[in-house]
């Protein structure tokens, strides 16, 4: 597992020192940087188009890799794969060429009805909204979600009910980028297929972490990114069956997807060419060509590795589950289960964990994890309906690779212990915030919230004072925690409201409460047209709190202070 892991010179750096957020991208092994290096340098020509030696060797090496994505995915020939972007594109492609087939009236499109899981990643939702939308005129298209509880388990027995003989289409990831379990795909292409429905799996989050074969599956088309899978960005595949591909039509055109063109005639090329309109991603192609070649050299090994890591992990959870809920220092109930996995029932899942903290916003302790340059995501994960359906904001989202370690496991736990007892401490028992020195911090509700943070030095010391000052926060009722008052673009939920002159927020990040106390204490007392010319971003900078903000949330409370200078 050592030598796995020094072949990826990211971990020759520092920064950060630990890096869990592999289902978000991998990080790439030496081989696929040379390659993509030596395809810059050495096979800098243009693909399928000229025959001198260069351009013939380059579109060698690019088809080769064609063979390679092939050999992972077990396609029955490298015919069978075309390039894009990304899964994202694949799947907009097969969407968008499946709605000229309903318009046509072909043969393949049967029904009336897209299924689709809760726990989608956008990217296999938003191409099927899209679709119903277009073909509204044509056809009346249902898109019907199943859901897993709301623990975030799944009943497989209720996706095969809803699949019927009006179902045209069933839309499934392999592996949930949300949950990290696995679905039983090649069940549910038979049941798709039970009914003439055409079984699409979105195999990107699967890839790199499980054997994949898709003939076994027998689905109609697969698809994946390259960059979560040890290669570059910007480059992925899709594949679908002989049948699928021929019927399809081209998703773009221009250069290389003809065969002829004429200003009275046009004929496109077969598939896959047909998909790949213009100057393609070669370096990326090459670069994902070997990604292939090393995932399918490696496979045995980084199963086997990731299995090893997530159980230690879920241990580790285990053990500080019980530990904070018996540790009454903290103020919490001694029957409180502070650590909560979502989808912990399901049965087969890879090296992604998926937990919220009961009480505590994913945010904030986001923000103490990132402090320890500890790198994973928090949030919705681009899968905003299931949040919706489990009733949260978000979670906090744990994705291994083969090349991380227990070490590693072992130092986020320890961050992940100190992040909620310090969360949790905040409340207000300073005493109990021991490990650091916040000893000049205290709150005084007579003095403004502003002025508190004049004399204060120290990212200890400041965090302490936006915690403390969260308090204080005019806060707007739950009554209107509603969309016409819900702030776009933040990175936690934020609701802001005006009644009589005076601002009101809401947030449940104790972070952005805090800074949001700070900012309408001051909106609340300026005058309409001086809050216009007020410059609330300096103000914060001024009060030393501007790098407890992510680039992120800086742009989320960008929209906040719009809405105050409007
Ligand atoms: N599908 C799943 C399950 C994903 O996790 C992601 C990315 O996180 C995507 C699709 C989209 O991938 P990309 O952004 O590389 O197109």
């Amino acid at each position: 597992m050592r030598e796995f892991r020094q072949q990826f010179p990211f971990f020759d750096t520092s920064t950060p020192s630990i890096y869990f957020d592999n289902a978000a991208t991998t990080q790439k092994p030496q081989c696929v940087i040379d390659a993509i290096e030596h395809a810059n340098i050495q096979q800098s020509a243009n693909v399928h188009r000229s025959s001198y030696q260069l351009a013939a060797s380059v579109t060698d090496a690019y088809e080769a890799a064609r063979n390679n994505v092939a050999a992972l995915i077990n396609a029955p020939s490298a015919r069978n794969i075309f390039w894009s972007k990304g899964a994202t594109e694949s799947l907009n492609l097969i969407a968008h060429g499946l709605g000229e087939l309903c318009l046509a009236e072909h043969a393949m499109w049967q029904g009336d009805e897209i299924i689709i899981l809760t726990s989608e990643h956008h990217a296999n939702i938003l191409p099927w909204q899209q679709l119903a939308s277009k073909l509204s005129h044509f056809k009346s298209l249902r898109i019907t979600p199943v859901s897993p509880d709301f623990n975030g388990n799944y009943d497989y027995a209720v996706l095969r009910a809803a699949i019927t003989n009006n179902t045209a289409i069933v839309a499934v990831a392999h592996v949930s980028n949300a949950l990290g379990c696995v679905h039983p795909v090649a069940a549910i292409t038979q049941w798709a297929h039970q009914h003439n429905a055409l079984c699409i799996v979105d195999g990107t989050q699967a890839i790199a972490h499980i054997p994949v074969d898709v003939q076994a599956l027998h689905c109609d088309a697969y698809v994946g990114s390259s960059h979560k899978m040890f290669g570059p960005t910007g480059v992925g595949f899709g594949y679908a069956t002989h049948a699928l591909l021929d019927a399809l039509p081209p998703y773009q055109v221009g250069g290389e997807m003809i065969e002829y063109v004429s200003f009275d005639e046009v004929r496109f090329q077969s598939y896959p060419l047909k998909f790949e309109a213009g100057t393609p991603n070669i370096s990326g192609v090459l670069g994902m060509g070997m990604a292939a070649n090393f995932v399918l050299q490696h496979q045995a090994m980084i199963i086997q590795s990731e299995h090893v890591l997530m159980q230690y992990l879920l241990g580790q959870l285990t053990v500080l589950n019980d530990e904070l809920a018996v540790t009454t220092e903290i103020g919490l109930a001694s029957t409180n289960n502070i650590i909560i996995i979502i989808g912990a029932q399901n049965p087969e899942r890879i090296s992604l964990c998926s937990f919220v903290l009961n009480g505590i916003s994913h945010y904030d302790v986001l923000r103490l994890l990132d402090k320890d340059n500890i790198a994973l995501r928090v949030g919705h994960h681009c899968a905003m309906p299931l949040m919706q359906h489990l009733g949260i904001d978000g979670t906090i989202r744990v994705s291994l690779c083969a090349y991380n370690t227990d070490t590693e496991i072992d130092g986020f736990i320890a961050a992940l212990r100190s992040a909620i007892k310090r969360l949790v401490s905040s409340d207000d028992v300073i005493a109990n915030s021991r490990a650091f020195d916040t000893s000049s911090v205290a709150f005084s509700a007579s003095t403004p919230i502003g002025d508190q943070f004049a004399a204060l030095q120290g990212y200890d010391v400041v965090f302490r004072q936006i915690m403390l000052s969260s308090k204080a926060c005019p806060l707007l009722s739950e009554q209107y925690h509603t969309a016409d008052y819900h702030v776009a673009g933040c990175e936690v939920d934020v609701w802001l409201g005006q009644f009589a002159g005076q601002f009101y927020g809401f947030a449940n990040s104790k972070i952005i409460k805090g800074l949001l106390a700070i900012l309408l204490e001051k909106a609340n007392t300026l005058t309409p047209s001086q809050r216009t010319r007020f410059d609330f971003t300096e103000y914060l900078a001024q009060l030393g709190v501007s790098h407890h903000l992510s680039q992120s949330r800086v742009d989320g409370l960008s929209r906040v202070i719009a809405r105050l200078s409007a």
